[in-house]
């Protein structure tokens, strides 16, 4: 079964439709790929999943279970964790304290503060240090730490890469390698290099202008295919 589900899911933002009947759905140990240009609608879409942002129609599903009414905070405690792009720390607290503030607010389970740094060994010597004064790949990475922290069922990572170094992103790809070993997790993730999103996912979804222009298995995706449905240069029907 699946562990979510998006069902003909349409986001706006005023008069502009971002998200246009977008259906989805990922498994426990699945890794989904969310590609698409600027503007093609993907951070909507998470921030619609997790209940961010509202739908204007259409339904999300957590593990069976209608959740499209639950704002984000009750489909946190349920099992939807978004990193989110640009991160949102709290600056003033520690690396300790951002990460026991999100332990209490999502599910109890096996995640602990000490299995996280087991995950994040990068982190182990920043416990103490104010958010505020981490690097651009450490802030990363305690953002992810922190979704891990409530437990969830699905984690929903948008552009992990986003501005870091390339030592930083092997150091997280590293990190996230290990996590999708366990087989444990949903998870969707955006992400800008379409190798990296290919190589790194078991299926890919490529966005084009709120829509889904191009679905299948990442082994079985030509980078030509990837690549016309990112520019729109075909028709969906046509791969
Ligand atoms: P990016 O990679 O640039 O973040 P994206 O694929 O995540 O792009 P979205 O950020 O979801 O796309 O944007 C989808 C559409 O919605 C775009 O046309 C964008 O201009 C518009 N949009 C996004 N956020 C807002 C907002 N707060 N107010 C109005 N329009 C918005």
């Amino acid at each position: 079964m699946s562990v979510l589900e998006a069902r003909a899911a349409v986001a706006r933002h005023g008069l502009l439709t971002a998200v246009r009947e977008v259906s989805l759905a990922v498994a426990k140990g699945e890794v989904l790929a969310v590609v698409g240009a600027n503007g093609a609608g993907k951070t909507t879409l998470f921030r619609a999943l997790a209940g961010v942002h509202p739908l204007s129609s259409g339904a999300v599903w957590l593990d069976g279970e209608d959740v499209t009414g639950l704002p984000a905070h009750m489909r946190l405690r349920r099992g939807i964790a978004m990193s989110p792009e640009g991160r949102r720390l709290f600056p003033d607290m520690t690396v300790r304290e951002n990460l026991m503030i999100a332990g209490e607010n999502g599910r109890k389970g096996a995640w602990t503060l000490d299995r996280v740094l087991v995950a994040f060994p990068q982190l182990v010597p920043l416990t103490g240090s104010l958010a505020t004064h981490l690097s651009g790949g450490q802030r990363q990475a305690v953002a992810i730490a922190r979704a891990l922290m409530s437990n969830p069922k699905l984690l929903l990572l948008d552009e992990v890469s986003l501005g870091l170094s390339p030592a930083a992103i092997e150091g997280l790809y590293a990190n996230l390698a290990a996590l999708r070993a366990e087989r444990d997790l949903a998870i969707i993730l955006v992400e800008q290099d379409l190798d990296r999103a290919v190589s790194f996912s078991d299926r890919l979804i490529c966005m084009l202008e709120g829509r889904i222009a191009l679905e299948g298995r990442s082994s079985d995706l030509s980078r030509a295919a990837i690549t016309e449905a990112y520019f729109g240069l075909t028709s969906p029907g046509e791969h």
